[in-house]
């Protein structure tokens, strides 16, 4: 009997070659364009970034060669920020996301129930996500990934609700993860230096859960469960300046029925942080209970092992019995 912790990744990137193959057969209109070309498949986006897709991205047995290589039992695929794709028309997105999810689904039948996965949904389409999201458990999958926002409108809007209850009703967790700045419209200043990136992605985020807080999300759908990337972005370290303001500020509570920080107990908190001092705080700030380990493989700014928590940190043990919880997963037998 292997008595050694599963250790399960929360935080890990696949881009199926179904997928690729349709999308440059495709005309898109948005932010992101999928061209093959000598040497692969190209990711081009209007940010300015653009990179090959390395075989890793689609490539099953490459996947779980490096997982084993790192010690990683299961790893939780979510699709590239770059394909939420919520800037085209929603019949197009309808059918990328059908495209997407059914791609994803299929990879993880390679796996021997090593790789699971989350769907996208077309939130562009509040009706299509709804109808999309009723059919995620019947494809395997066990959670979403959606974008810090759908373009300019936050996820606190009314239109939302019939999906956040329906999520809740097939306890599929969510997992936000930032993707402005990596498709095309990052903010003034992020345009240099991988900002869009660096100072983008925690922003997005950091906003993103502001808005499900102080939106009254959590007072809507209390049982709603929803996952920060990147360690929670700007949020945790931040956290007391919004517990301020919905003290002293009346604009700050017009929807919330509580201070933001009593929101925590629907928020988990992935460990791609890149700093052990970072992740210390994290954890005395949410609790043990709260974090999760993710590595955002297979991109250049996964948080490389040197970095991933140690049992001098947090109890690594702990984070992966989360995630199994979380998930409705099971530990090998
Ligand atoms: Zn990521």
């Amino acid at each position: 009997v292997d008595s050694r912790p599963m250790k399960v990744d929360v935080h890990a990137h696949v881009l199926p070659m179904g997928l690729l193959g349709w999308l440059s057969g495709v005309q898109l209109r948005g932010s992101v364009h999928v061209q093959k070309e000598v040497g692969g498949y190209w990711l081009r986006h209007a940010s300015g970034l653009s990179h090959v897709v390395d075989p890793s991205f689609y490539d099953v047995g490459m996947r779980l060669s490096q997982m084993d290589r790192d010690g990683i039992d299961m790893s939780l695929l979510s699709l590239p920020a770059s394909v939420f794709f919520y800037d085209e028309s929603p019949s197009m997105t309808v059918e990328l996301v059908q495209v997407a999810n059914e791609s994803v689904a299929g990879l993880l039948s390679q796996s021997a129930g090593r790789l699971l996965g989350m769907g996208l949904l077309p939130m562009n389409d509040p009706t299509a996500a709804l109808t999309e999201a009723k059919r995620l458990r019947s494809l395997g999958l066990v959670g979403v990934e959606l974008g810090t926002s759908v373009g300019t409108t936050m996820l606190d809007v009314p239109e939302f609700d019939a999906v956040y209850d329906q999520l809740v009703r097939d306890r599929l967790p969510i997992m936000l993860h930032p993707y402005l700045g990596i498709a095309g419209t990052a903010l003034p200043g992020q345009d240099k230096y991988h900002l869009s990136n660096c100072v983008g992605n925690p922003y997005e985020t950091h906003l993103a859960a502001a808005r499900l807080m102080l939106g009254g999300v959590f007072d809507r759908h209390p049982d709603l469960r929803v996952v920060l990337t990147h360690g929670g972005g700007g949020l945790p370290y931040q956290l007391g300046r919004l517990d301020h303001a919905y003290t002293v500020r009346p604009e700050a509570r017009v929807a919330a029925l509580r201070p933001p920080r009593e929101y925590l107990e629907n928020f988990w908190f992935d460990t791609v942080v890149y700093d052990h001092a970072s992740l210390e705080y994290l954890v005395g700030l949410v609790g043990r209970e709260r974090v999760l380990f993710g590595t955002d493989r297979p991109y250049s700014m996964a948080c490389p092992p040197g970095s991933w928590p140690s049992e001098g940190d947090v109890g690594l043990a702990g984070l992966h019995e989360n995630a199994l919880a979380l998930y409705g997963l099971s530990a090998r037998s």
